[in-house]
């Protein structure tokens, strides 16, 4: 191979199998930079590498050697399907025995390198390496020519080995001289943060020497994704800055208006982040903020309250909700807290347009039909318009829209946020002030990474009056609560019962139809039991859940759907089954579902596993009562793989794991600002604008 550009595809410079190429595709390898950005999962030394003359029967080991012979067999006492290799190496040979695994005598041929890692047992004085994982290796891999001591190992697919990457890269490497790299980072930026040069770290990453290396090459890669990250999010927001929006007058008697309206008051946690937002709004400059809150902190309410204000400045406001049922939800809060007002508030679904007051019945909301609402909206009659995704249908048109709210926008697509940012009104050309909300607690350094283009507000204060809710972890219990939530189910409270998963499969992990059959049938063939899972039609679940709210369900079995946002006061039990399953903060949301009412709640997370850890992990969440705070724990306790949904935020695992280093992301943040700041089009910096550019293109921005 000659000349191999970081841009050329992987396709076109090897030749690649179908099948290879589908493995490469699910790992979104396309390009050769790709390839090299491509993080090993491991490293195993090469002096951690014992020769076989050398094995100890109980030792944990690492070998290489080459494959004698190969048989698979069936034990005929116990029907065990076995399979058994000869290894050689220059000092010796040793028997490796994989049980259940017949396929690895399909794998392997006899001739083969391979290397081993396993435990050394002892049968009858003869030594066996058992159940090793293994890996076939080239004879001569570019550590083997002295390069490297530590070899890495990839997470692999079935078509694609860690050999197939070791020696790919390899290849690469001499193709393209890796110190030769342009470097888009300035040199003043990596000197002081003393990361290497891109060239280095890259050959670090597949070839260290030694450890230290390896750190220093990974910290490098993740610098590189928090800062680009950071320019794109600093320069959509620069950009942002340079437009205007429509100036909302804070009209302190308009607020005192709909605080009375309210049958509580404010708590001061809220009138402070009111406070804010009514200021933001106030200005010329387009509002672009994120409004953190547990679920039930009372977003929804400050929502309103601005709606309110934009309302009767004469100008439009628009709520997007990721799914019908919090459309729905939203929609029937606004037009009780706002319906005295007469305005005039719109739904829109996929399913269906409503609009409120019905001219019919006074107090309701009344079907109508999409191109009458169409035809509302463009007019400035309707002043609220809340709908689901269904909003950014191309026909919708606003007369004069000032104000954008969006609950959960990580969960909406990169197309369909920036379809909504460009909504644009008949009469100017204004941008939206932006309001964001969310309930899903994540650490502030992802908040700062991934949201870097909003400002951030927290409600970190539960509104008062809340029962806490009561929160037991039970280790490997014999029974289930089931008494206790025969208890509330007799006094006509209601129940969840959350299950990891929906069918059975293989795992003995509880599943909803497993156990909606066992509940239903069983234990509670007295109650009314409905299942909720992501199988299921929306239209189902609408029914199931508009049944559940009106009482006709007593037991809802579901997986982690109804993590999101539904409100059913009756509902006073949970148990979460498996919930070593869960992260922590995903359990705290799942607990947000229950403890909503006048009620006395109850929460119990089961754990089949018993581990000091796991139940450590657990019981943290009977003191924190703060979804942010456990999203920290998480982080820090079990790494970013147990963050919700960790692969919605666009980062790399390698990134994700930087995510733990605060200094690491205030660092990136500033040197991003402060480049912005000296160079705002990044003239100077043509390789990095290139990068920020396809950054914006493809992740979230809003401007
Ligand atoms: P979020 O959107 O953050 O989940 P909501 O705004 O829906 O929270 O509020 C949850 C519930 O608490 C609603 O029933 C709301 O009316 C009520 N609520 C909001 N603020 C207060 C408050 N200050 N005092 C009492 N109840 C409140
Ligand atoms: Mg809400």
């Amino acid at each position: 191979m000659q000349n191999v550009a970081l841009e050329a595809r992987l396709e076109d410079i090897f030749r690649l199998t179908e099948v290879q190429k589908r493995a490469l595709k699910k790992l979104s390898l396309a390009f050769v930079r790709d390839l090299l950005h491509y993080a090993p999962a491991r490293y195993i030394s090469t002096s951690s590498l014992k020769s076989i003359s050398s094995l100890a029967s109980g030792e944990q080991v690492a070998l290489e050697g080459q494959v004698k012979s190969l048989k698979a067999k069936k034990t005929w006492q116990k029907r065990l399907r076995i399979t058994e290799a000869k290894i050689a190496d220059a000092s010796g040979e040793i028997t490796a025995v994989w049980f259940h695994q017949p396929y690895i005598s399909k794998m392997l041929t006899v001739g083969d390198f391979v290397r081993l890692e396993g435990k050394i047992t002892d049968r009858k004085g003869k030594l066996f390496i058992s159940n090793p994982l293994y890996e076939k290796i080239a004879q001569l891999s570019y550590h083997a020519k002295g390069a490297a001591s530590l070899i890495a190992i990839y997470s692999t697919t079935r078509n694609l080995s860690s050999r197939w990457f070791q020696y790919r890269i390899a290849q690469i490497f001499e193709a393209l001289d890796p110190t030769s790299l342009p470097d888009p980072v300035p040199d003043d930026i990596l000197s002081r943060y003393h990361l290497p040069a891109l060239g280095r770290a890259l050959v670090a990453l597949h070839f260290p020497k030694n450890e230290k290396e390896v750190m220093a090459a990974k910290k490098r890669l993740a610098f590189d994704e928090i800062f680009f990250i950071q320019l794109s999010r600093m320069d959509a927001r620069l950009k942002l800055e340079e437009q205007s929006s429509l100036v909302i007058p804070y009209d302190k008697q308009d607020l005192a208006a709909f605080t009375k309206l309210l049958p509580f008051s404010l708590t001061k946690t809220q009138l402070g982040v009111l406070d804010t937002l009514l200021k933001d709004i106030s200005k010329k400059t387009p509002m672009a903020r994120l409004l953190e809150g547990d679920v039930g902190s009372g977003k929804t309410v400050l929502a309103a309250a601005i709606s309110n204000q934009v309302t009767k400045a004469g100008f439009q406001t628009t709520y997007m909700a990721p799914t019908e049922i919090l459309a729905r939800q939203h929609f029937d809060n606004f037009c009780k807290l706002l319906g005295g007002t007469y305005t005039k508030i719109g739904l829109l679904a996929s399913s269906e347009a409503r609009v409120f007051p019905s001219k019919a019945y006074q107090g309701q909301s009344a079907h109508i039909s999409k191109s009458q609402l169409f035809k509302w909206t463009l007019e400035g009659e309707i002043k609220i318009l809340i709908g689901t995704h269904a909003l950014l249908n191309e026909k919708i048109q606003f007369r004069n829209l000032a104000f954008i709210v969006v609950d959960e926008q990580h969960r909406f697509g990169v197309s369909q946020r920036k379809r909504l940012a460009g909504t644009k009104s008949r009469d100017h050309s204004f941008v939206p002030h932006f309001l964001s909300m969310t309930a899903t607690p994540i650490p502030r350094t992802l908040a700062l990474t991934v949201f870097g283009d909003l400002d951030l507000s927290v409600l970190d204060e539960l509104p008062p009056g809340r029962m806490p809710i009561h929160t037991e972890v039970l280790i490997k219990p014999k029974t289930r609560s089931w008494d206790h939530i025969q208890k509330e189910l007799e006094k006509g409270r209601q129940a969840f019962i959350i299950c990891p998963r929906i069918d059975e499969g293989e795992s003995e992990q509880k599943s909803v139809k497993k156990e909606y059959e066992r509940i239903s049938k069983e234990i509670f063939p007295q109650f009314k039991s409905a299942m909720l899972h992501g199988k299921m039609k929306p239209l189902e679940k609408e029914k199931t859940l508009e049944e559940f709210r009106k009482g006709t369900i007593h037991i809802l079995i579901a997986t982690s759907v109804v993590e999101v946002g539904i409100d059913i006061p009756n509902a006073t039990i949970m148990i979460v089954e498996g919930a070593d399953r869960f992260g922590l903060a995903q359990l705290h949301q799942l607990r947000g579902r229950i403890g909503r009412g006048t009620h006395q709640s109850y929460f119990y997370a089961v754990s089949d596993s018993a581990s000091g850890t796991t139940v450590k992990r657990l019981r943290s969440l009977e003191r924190a009562k703060n979804g942010f705070e456990l999203a920290e724990y998480d982080l820090e306790l079990r790494g970013p793989g147990e963050l919700t949904g960790k692969n919605q935020w666009g980062l790399s695992d390698l990134a994700m794991e930087a995510l733990k280093n605060i200094k690491m992301v205030e660092a990136a943040r500033t040197e991003a600002r402060a480049l912005l700041e000296k160079d705002r089009t990044l003239s100077d910096y043509p390789q990095l604008k290139g990068v920020v550019e396809k950054l914006t293109n493809g992740l979230y921005h809003f401007e």
